[in-house]
């Protein structure tokens, strides 16, 4: 709460603690900021965590998925089956490597890729699935992975929003051939900057390192054995990361206690449903607090008296395929997706971090309720 007695509702916020900076700070007194241990340790965490063989830190969540795009083989030609309701650097990977999005819409409950409809999109040309774990529900793994393998494809798991959530009681994040997370700072967890691949199969281990670091393939450092990036974590974020991984379930668990008392208190306000746990999901991991407002209001407008109450909020996700690169490009129109066009067109992000006080939930959730009436007055 500021002086004049208004509460301050941030969008999003990190958790960063004395213990964080400390170890961060441990780096910068070291004086190796790059390739070092502490990228090491925190590759070897990850990977315990998720429970897969290797883990590669990266830069960016988008060089991770830049890179498995490159190693499952998309190239000019190439068809990744994928979700429109998604980041769009979901969609943008494939792009990079000169392969071509086809887009399936989502579960009208889940946000997910429709798993039921997937087949019906893979061809000759298709050479991976990439499902999105959309606001931390998992997609239908079992479902996916079955179609994969009796058509031949690599799964690639898009878990950016997703670490710590469980489907069937396993991680998101160990089924795919390799799957990313990221940790940007509105992330669960974060690193400033940053992402990581993991994955059980060896070679994609071998490959991910060397393309990650200038196409170096072993100790010889001026030897370029292929085109490469540079999509190194560097060690401050490594620290960080380290840190914040050896908290996570904490901080999950208190990411679900804010995402309750929303739940409580937007359980009274008709013509808004929050979020509830997609099928055969053992454990969310809340990235965003979500609401879908009932069709016959305006979410543009509730989102705009909520922002003349200093509420933030945000439309998450415009459909990806009406992104106007995309529509130009593969003359994409309204109505394609119809399901991912609804859901985008009434679904809100309400301001949500791991350490929003009940407080500040009651006052979003009485504007809510007032920017609501009002809306509904203005419309009657
Ligand atoms: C955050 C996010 C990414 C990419 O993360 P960056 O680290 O910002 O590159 C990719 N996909 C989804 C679904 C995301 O939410």
């Amino acid at each position: 709460m500021n002086e004049k007695g208004i509460i301050s509702t941030p969008m999003s916020q990190p958790d960063i603690t004395e213990g964080d900076i400390d170890l961060v700070a441990q780096v910068l007194r070291s004086g190796r900021l790059s390739i070092g241990a502490y990228i090491e340790e925190f590759e070897k965490r990850v990977r315990d965590y998720v429970g897969t063989r290797y883990a590669v830190a990266v830069a960016s969540g988008t060089a991770g998925l830049h890179l498995c795009m490159r190693l499952a083989g998309v190239k000019e030609g190439s068809e990744v089956v994928t979700s429109p309701f998604s980041f769009v650097a979901s969609a943008n990977c494939i792009l990079y490597e000169h392969g071509t999005p086809v887009f399936v819409d989502i579960d009208e409950d889940s946000f997910n890729i429709d798993a039921d409809a997937i087949d019906a999109a893979v061809n000759d040309r298709t050479v991976a699935i990439l499902p999105i774990h959309v606001f931390g529900r998992p997609a239908r793994m079992d479902q996916i992975c079955r179609t994969a393998d009796r058509r031949g494809l690599a799964v690639i798991e898009d878990a950016c929003e997703a670490i710590g959530a469980e489907f069937d009681g396993r991680k998101v994040g160990a089924f795919g051939r390799a799957s990313v997370f990221a940790f940007y700072p509105n992330k669960q967890m974060t690193t400033g900057e940053g992402g990581i691949v993991t994955t059980d199969d060896p070679q994609w281990d071998r490959e991910l390192r060397a393309l990650r670091n200038h196409g170096r393939a072993g100790d010889e450092w001026l030897q370029h054995h292929q085109l490469g990036f540079n999509y190194r974590l560097n060690e401050l974020s490594a620290a960080l990361g380290l840190s914040q991984i050896s908290r996570l379930d904490d901080l999950l668990d208190r990411r679900a206690a804010v995402a309750a008392a929303y739940n409580d208190r937007l359980a009274r306000i008709v013509s808004v449903k929050p979020l509830s746990a997609a099928a055969n999901t053992t454990r969310m991991s809340w990235f965003v607090y979500i609401v879908r407002l009932d069709a016959r209001l305006s979410r543009d407008n509730i989102a705009s008296r909520l922002a003349e109450r200093g509420i933030p909020t945000r439309n998450y996700f415009p459909p990806i395929h009406l992104q106007p690169y995309f529509a130009e490009r593969y003359g994409y129109q309204r109505g394609q997706f119809p399901v991912t066009e609804r859901v985008a067109a009434s679904t809100l992000a309400l301001p949500f971090h791991t350490n929003m006080p009940e407080q500040a939930v009651d006052h979003v959730c009485r504007a809510l309720q007032m920017a609501i009436d009002q809306e509904t007055r203005r419309s009657a």
